[in-house]
């Protein structure tokens, strides 16, 4: 049986100065010290990635960054490039945040050459894929996922993507409180891990992390992280305060 190192990852979203930042991953630091066989990661804001990659330094909490675009460098006012996210210590990236695709237009394509272009600059994306109320009310969980999978990593294969972490993140269980039964989200996981396999490879499938998203929280994430395809948890509101975090990340016990 193939072992999945869990990831349990913090998107802070639009919350914390660097300052506030700072103070967090302070304590979180000394929290999740103990916590070896769990791995953790913060994304916040792009104004505080340097000074909470100085703030880290020396810890095992990975730093990521909430978006990027795909081109190197240019005219792209208010863009930040992969390898700007290199320097300033991240080794993770999301990609395709429900909220990027809702509020800021992105699409399928543009969260392909996204991956692309993190892969390419050596980040490893967290790409974010869910389906909305209506579409899992109408029965079409499984034939949205698939698409927002196969064009979303069009063009790459299993060597590709050997970093890569999937969130499944269902648009009607982020920051609503509502959240998938241990069961809807299994299925969805293991739907997903069969998908793998037969677009990219079995191996792949197997070792690839896939992760939930959704509300999750100190009262039901044991739950969902006991279900065999759920390697760890994308946290939004929960990952805030640097206490209840930690508690998640203590899910074993
Ligand atoms: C998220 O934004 O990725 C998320 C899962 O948010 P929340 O945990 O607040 O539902």
């Amino acid at each position: 049986m193939t072992t999945r190192r869990s990831l349990i990852a913090g998107n802070w979203k639009m919350h914390k100065t660097g300052d506030e930042a700072v103070q967090t991953v302070q304590q979180l630091k000394t929290l999740v010290a103990d916590a070896g066989d769990v791995e953790v990661m913060v994304a916040p804001p792009f104004t505080a990635l340097t000074q909470v990659a100085t703030t880290l330094a020396g810890s095992t909490i990975a730093l990521g960054a909430q978006n990027m675009h795909w081109e190197a460098k240019g005219a792209f006012t208010g863009e930040i490039a992969p390898a700007m996210l290199v320097s300033a210590g991240c080794r993770y990236v999301i990609i395709g945040h429900s909220e990027r695709r809702q509020f800021f237009g992105e699409t399928d394509a543009t969260v392909n050459r996204k991956i692309h272009a993190a892969l390419a600059a050596g980040l490893s994306p967290v790409f974010c894929i869910g389906e909305s109320e209506a579409q899992r009310d109408a029965g079409q969980t499984f034939s949205v996922l698939d698409k927002q999978v196969k064009n979303g990593l069009e063009g790459l294969f299993s060597k590709d993507l050997q970093s890569l972490v999937v969130a499944y993140e269902p648009i009607w269980a982020i920051g609503t409180g509502k959240t998938a039964t241990n069961d809807q989200a299994q299925e969805v996981h293991a739907h997903l891990r069969r998908l793998m396999a037969e677009i990219l490879d079995n191996t792949l499938a197997q070792t690839m992390r896939i992760l939930y998203g959704g509300s999750v929280n100190p009262g039901n994430v044991k739950g969902l992280m006991a279900m065999p395809d759920l390697d760890g948890a994308l946290v939004g509101g929960a990952s805030l305060d640097p206490e209840t975090f930690s508690q998640l990340v203590h899910y074993q016990g």
